[in-house]
């Protein structure tokens, strides 16, 4: 359980914005949280829509109105991850 490589430890940069994330992680706090509403989200749908893909799913969210642009990035970043 020891953490070996200490030599490389820079500050994390959320990889949607300028903003540090934090340790071990790839995103800022608020994109994470974005993420986690937006499983959230999906686990909701699912239940109502089942059948319903993720893709599918994110492809929804992104073209509905009320989403927040926090929420966009992600979906964005979602997208590129699952081509
Ligand atoms: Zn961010």
């Amino acid at each position: 359980m020891s953490i070996a490589r200490t030599t490389s430890v820079v500050s994390m940069k959320c990889k949607l914005c300028a903003r540090m994330s934090r340790e071990g992680e790839s995103l800022c706090r608020y994109h994470s949280e974005a993420l986690v509403a937006l499983k959230r989200g999906y686990e909701r749908w699912n239940e109502a829509y089942s059948g319903l893909s993720w893709i599918g799913y994110l492809n929804r969210v992104k073209t509905a109105h009320d989403t927040g642009q926090w929420v966009k990035d992600v979906i964005t970043l979602e997208q590129s991850n699952t081509t």
